[in-house]
Order: structure tokens, then sequence, then C-alpha cells
């Protein structure tokens, strides 16, 4: 394609982008295809010579997007928001042109330095300190790989040539509660703990927030079972209910016990934009390492997950390699981010934060995400107050996790698997309408359904709506 044919196509791709997002909100939100439809309705091999960019256009309209579940739909609650501002397309788009290669500074200088401004705008932003190093990961799964595998480093041998499993005498001991994202235990075992050496130490019956004294005693038992603590995932705003481990008392019994300390805020670290939030990552300062993710509330496209950690050095001596053929004739004056962590080739995902830093400006930002607190503070109350239904957890943020238990035929509230079968029927009838879309999770063995405030168009009025459909779909 020359660059004539791309700006006649990209015109159209452009006009067809902003039309797209005009029409979401009239589209079915849970996309509506059955299984293997849009691979059935696509040729089995790739096609011999050119085809005319209208055609592909076309597919893309009649192929594609049935077969895409409308996340920036206002009326979605599913799972958290995955908001894609459109400034930060651009910055894709950006970033996809320039055409970059990031394997090393002198590869792409713009690429690295670009990425070190955002990183610092965003550590400004959400109140941490200058001691934080970030850096941009595709998600959060991949910062927390990395930091286990920084943790085992410190545990067991604090230097790369001399570390890894073979070096520790006894099992590595990670920390967490089983309110965790299932990518905490993914990344235990990608990191060579093994699942048998997850610790899930015990969580307030409400809050769900891990207890420090029941961290203390895990760690004190595994001491004396000669067994070598390593690290300690602390959630702020575990998946299911958004629950908040209190980060201050874990930091100290970290420090205390010399073990790396990792914060993942993958959904909650958007709110930190909120002073007024803090609070909720009080101690944060004495962590080890932070991941959050700007491609959920914040609204920055996927992929740029946020990775800050205090201490460089170690994360250099684990990460880095030196071939021959990487070498420039600007290295040590300059940051080489492939050894940050495990890719070597990096995309300018930088842009996309600029982009939408610049473009809408945090204070727009600030101002959404405000109403998406005060919203799911109104839609607590509506609920609480609606007759057979029930908040269950505590909204710190803009997640409420409800359910509806109705009356059986003998007068007695449903209960067991029963409430269950009912509770998965009645999200299934309505994610199935296509009319709003909510994530059902199981809390305490029993089904529930998460309600997940924050999409960028969603207002109080289609919290109404989805009051209404709630109503009308259950007994
Ligand atoms: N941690 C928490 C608390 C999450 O909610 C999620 C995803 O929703 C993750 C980690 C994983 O995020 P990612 O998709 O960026 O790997």
């Amino acid at each position: 394609m020359t660059p004539e044919e791309f700006r006649k196509a990209g015109h159209e791709l452009i006009d067809w982008i902003a039309d797209y997002r005009e029409q979401v909100p009239d589209l079915p939100v849970r996309a509506q295809v059955k299984p293997n439809e849009v691979r059935d309705a696509l040729p089995k091999t790739a096609p011999d010579s050119p085809e005319s960019f209208e055609t592909v256009l076309s597919d893309l309209q009649n192929i594609v997007v049935p077969g895409v579940t409308q996340v920036q739909h206002p009326m979605h609650y599913g799972w958290f928001p995955s908001n894609a501002s459109l400034s930060s397309v651009l910055g894709d788009i950006a970033s996809s042109g320039l055409g970059t290669l990031g394997i090393s500074w002198e590869s792409c200088p713009a690429l690295t330095e670009v990425e070190q401004v955002v990183c610092d705008w965003l550590r400004q932003l959400t109140g941490l300190s200058e001691a934080w190093h970030g850096s941009i990961h595709d998600t959060a799964s991949t910062a927390c790989v990395t930091a286990m595998i920084l943790a085992r480093e410190k545990a067991s041998g604090l230097s790369k040539n001399h570390g890894g499993l073979p070096a520790s005498s006894a099992p590595l001991i990670i920390y967490s509660t089983r309110q965790a994202h299932s990518s905490i235990a993914k990344a235990v075992q990608l990191a060579g703990f093994g699942n048998d050496n997850l610790r899930y130490i015990d969580e307030d019956p409400y809050t769900r927030a891990m207890k420090p004294e029941a961290l203390a005693a895990a760690i004190t038992e595994d001491r004396s079972a000669g067994n070598i603590p390593a690290g300690i995932v602390c959630s702020v705003g575990a998946t299911g209910t958004t629950a908040m481990d209190p980060i201050d008392a874990i930091a100290d019994i970290a420090n205390a016990e010399d073990i790396w300390l990792h914060v993942d805020a993958a959904m909650a670290g958007s709110a930190m934009l909120l002073p007024e939030c803090r609070h909720l990552w009080h101690g944060v300062e004495k962590a080890d390492s932070v991941a959050w993710n700007p491609h959920k509330w914040m609204g920055t496209i996927l992929d740029t997950a946020l990775m800050y950690v205090r201490d460089v050095d170690h994360l250099e001596r684990v990460m880095s390699t030196n071939p021959s053929y990487l070498r420039s004739t600007a290295d040590g004056e300059v940051v080489q981010y492939r050894d940050w962590g495990i890719p070597l080739g990096r995309r300018f995902r930088a842009l996309k934060l600029w982009f939408h830093l610049r473009l809408d400006g945090p204070d727009a930002i600030r101002e959404r995400m405000r109403r998406d607190l005060e919203n799911a503070q109104w839609f607590k109350q509506q609920i609480e107050s609606m007759e057979g239904w029930e908040v269950l957890a505590p909204v710190d943020l803009q997640t409420v996790c409800i359910r509806h238990t109705p009356m059986d035929d003998d007068g007695q509230l449903l209960s067991g698997d029963a409430l269950d079968k009912y509770t998965l029927s009645w999200v299934d009838i309505i994610n199935s309408s296509g009319e709003a879309f909510m994530s059902p999770s199981v809390l305490d063995g029993r089904w529930m359904v998460r309600v997940s405030i924050g999409v960028e168009g969603t207002e109080r009025s289609h919290l109404e709506k989805l009051i209404e459909l709630l109503k009308h779909n259950t007994q």
C-alpha cells in the first residue's frame, strides 16, 4: 500500500470508526453471534491476490461488528470498565503509523523517553513519590509475573547469576488472598513457585480484606517450617468485590520480614487520580512494586498497564541482557526498557497515554470518575431499598455486588443451589437480550451479580434503565 492509497483508505476508516462509535448505544451489548459464526463467515484460506478496501471494510461492518461485545456501550456493566477513549485511539494509530521498533534506546529514542515522561506524569497524577520508576507493560498479568520473578530473585540469591529456583535451599512462599485476581495465581505458577507455595491468607468476612495478623502468623509458621517467605501480593480493588487489602499494615510486616510486596491495583489504580480515594492505598509508598491499568476505568485503550518499582537496580539485575548486536554508543547513559521486563521488542504504547492525557485532560477524566462514584452510591441505595434485594459488599469504588432472593412456592426464601440457578437464570436472560450486560461471579460459594459502573457513556439514566430491567426480569 502506498502512502497515497493509505491516505484515502485511512480517511474512510476514520469516518467508519467515528460512525461506529456513534452507533454503539444502539447495538446489542453482548455479541449475539453463536460459537464459530464469525469463523464460518470467513474464507478458510488467505486471499491470493489483493482485495479492495471497500470489501474489507464491508466485512468489518457485517461480519466483525456483530461478533463484538460492546464494552463501550453505556449499558455495559460487566467485568471492569475497559474504556477506549477516542483520543487514545488516535495515539494508537499514530503509534502504528510511526512503525517504530522498540528494542533499545537507539532503535527509537523517542519511544523510550516519551514512555519515561508519561509514566512520570501518571506517577504524579496518582500521588506516588519520586521514589517510583515506571514502565508500560501489556497487562497487569505480565506486570505481576515480573514482580513475582523479582520477589523470587530477591529471596533466592539477589543476583541473576546466582539466583533462580535452584539457588533456593527451601520452598519459596507467596502470600495473597482468595480475592486476588486469577492472574496472581498464574504469575506465581509461571515464576516457578508452584501453586502449593501460594498461601491464601484469611480475609475479613465482610470487606474481604487480608487480615494482617493472619499474614504475620502464616509467615512465622512458614519460617519455623524452614520455608522462605518471598513475596506478598496485595489487592487494591480485587476483582470480585473490589476488596482493599490494608497495605499500610501489610507493608510493615513485609519490610520487617524483608519480603517483596507487590500491589495489584489493576482497576483501582485509576481511582488514585482522585485525591479523595488515595486513602484506599495508604501505605503504598512502603511497597516494592505497583501495577495498574489505565486501560480500565481511566480509559486509555488497551494495552497500557503501568508498573512502578522502587529498586531499579534489582529490576535491571534480574531482567537485563546485553547481547553484542544491541550495543550502542549511548549505553550507560540511557534507560533500556528491555531490561525492565520480559519482552525485548516493545510498541510505542506511550503515545496512547500521551494523546489521551493531552487531548482529554486529567480534569475531565477525574470529573467522569467522580460521576461514576456517585452513580455507584445511588445505585447501591436503590438496590437496598428494593424488596428481596441486597448489596453484598462495601461499595468503595464503582462496583456493586448484588443478589435477589425471592420466595419459593412454599413461602420460604430461596436458598442453596436453587438460588444459584435462579441468579444465573435472570442474569443470563438480561445478558442474552443485549439490553445490558453484567458479570455473575461466585462470592462465599454462591452466585451473585457484579454491576461494574464506569463506561465513559454511562449516565444516571442508564442506571435507571438497569433498575427497570432488574425488576422486570426477577420474580
Ligand atoms: N488484577 C485485577 C484486580 C484485575 O481485575 C485484573 C483484570 O480485570 C487483572 C489483575 C488482570 O488484568 P490484565 O487483563 O491487565 O492482565
